[in-house]
């Protein structure tokens, strides 16, 4: 008996979609279908309401997984040009903001409606508010027990994420796809995620709430050269959400608040020029004064320079160039842009996502143990296994 459907892609998010439009314009009968009301809502709320699409330096560096070369073919083969090239060809306004970093300069919702179009274009049906219940393997497919009825096709694809941020929808549904197919499921953790710190730090660093400076933080034989921000909850910015992917709990992480300033020349050079002057002021110089005063009352640095000796400078500049933290944990998937971990990438083709053990059944996006930066390399995760997928489910 025919299928419904040559290709059924469970999530309409972003790598769900662009599967879609893929395996759609290739004469493939698609459909997708998602639980939520709405499509990409992700896509929707990333890079603060205009999406950070992709990055144009973008490569297999920028990405964490146990089974690392696994992304090196998709992403050499749907490039970030060739998303860019799409961006184009729909008329959308961008804009380069941290190197490489291309974000919409309008809203995320043109990304969001660039995926539609394309689906539509390329005849692939779109059907939100349906939940799948159960899957069967059946002979040359799949039969899919949804809310809107049973649904059969020949290839099934999971594109429904990871379990960032629950209230968008995020289930671990795709693991439990993955699991009853027989693939492994990698122990999953919340990344790119702001962390929180043990009670007596975070009150005495209550004060600096919004305060941001550019940092060096270093973790597990990773550093990023990136902006840190204090938030009323712990540290947060660019710098410790690129961080946070590589950090375990109970990790120190390694903060320096002056990469560009060789500190202890500054600092015996502040004490000939402005002996009364106090460390605040040579900190002042460099970051902002809210950052200096609650900094210094921290490290409870409170003489002015000309009573500081060779070894107090070299301990201040010690502390200025490798500031320790313990965070106490992380936000966790509640705020977490992204889940680390997940399907196991060793049980499927590289070239084309599908479960090696299991015909017909793909995997793409978050919801595999590929894991991108900070920066657009998540999106361009999800176009190119997307269309890895799309090509060949
Ligand atoms: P998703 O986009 O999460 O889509 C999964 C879809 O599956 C959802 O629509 C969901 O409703 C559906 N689904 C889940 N479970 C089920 C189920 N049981 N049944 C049916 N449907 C289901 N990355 C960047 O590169 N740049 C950015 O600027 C950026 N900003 C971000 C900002 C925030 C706040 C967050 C949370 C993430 C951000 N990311 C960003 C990461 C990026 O959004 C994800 O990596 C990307 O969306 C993953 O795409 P996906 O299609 O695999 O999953």
């Amino acid at each position: 008996m025919a299928s419904d459907y040559d290709v059924i892609i469970i999530g309409a998010g972003a790598a769900g979609l662009m599967c879609a439009a893929t395996a759609g314009y290739r004469g493939r009968k698609v459909l997708v279908v998602d639980h939520a009301n709405k499509a990409g809502k992700k896509i929707l709320m990333s890079g603060g309401g205009r999406c950070n699409f992709t990055n144009l330096n973008s490569t297999p560096a920028n990405f964490l997984s146990d089974n690392p070369h696994f992304c090196i073919s998709a992403l050499k083969r749907y490039t970030p040009q060739d998303f860019l090239e799409l961006v184009d060809r729909h008329g959308i306004e961008h804009e380069e903001k941290a190197a490489g970093q291309l974000f919409c300069k309008d809203s995320s919702k043109d990304i969001l409606n660039l995926l539609l179009t394309e689906c539509e274009w390329a005849g692939a049906e779109v059907r939100l508010k349906t939940s799948v219940n159960k899957i069967s393997g059946v002979d040359h497919g799949y039969q899919l027990q949804t809310s809107s009825g049973t649904l059969t096709c020949e290839s099934l694809v999971i594109a429904c994420g990871g379990l960032s941020i629950p209230t968008m929808g995020a289930t671990g549904f795709g693991y439990d796809v993955a699991r009853q197919f027989g693939l492994s499921v990698l122990p999953t953790r919340a990344g790119l995620v702001p962390f929180t710190l043990h009670p007596e730090l975070k009150e005495q660093l209550a004060p600096l709430s919004g305060v941001s400076c550019p940092v060096d933080v270093h973790c597990n034989n990773e550093h990023f050269r990136e902006p840190m921000l204090f938030t009323h909850r712990g540290l947060s910015g660019p710098a410790m959400l690129q961080i946070s992917s590589f950090w375990h709990p109970g990790d120190l992480i390694r903060i320096n608040l002056l990469p560009s300033v060789s500190v202890c020349d500054r600092l015996h050079e502040h004490r000939k020029t402005k002996p009364q002057s106090h460390i605040r002021h040579f900190i002042e110089d460099f970051l902002p004064k809210r950052f200096a005063k609650a900094f210094c009352e921290l490290q409870q640095w409170n003489k002015p320079f000309q009573y500081c000796r060779n070894e107090d400078l070299e301990a201040i500049a010690d502390v200025l160039s490798h500031w320790e933290v313990r965070p106490a944990g992380t936000e966790g998937y509640k705020t977490a842009e992204v889940t680390l971990g997940g399907v196991d990438t060793r049980d499927l083709s590289s070239k084309t996502m599908s479960a090696s053990n299991q015909p017909g059944l793909f995997f793409i996006g978050e919801v595999l143990d590929v894991t991108g930066h900070l920066g657009g390399h998540n999106f361009q995760w999800a176009w190119a296994s997307g269309v890895a997928a799309g090509q060949h489910a």
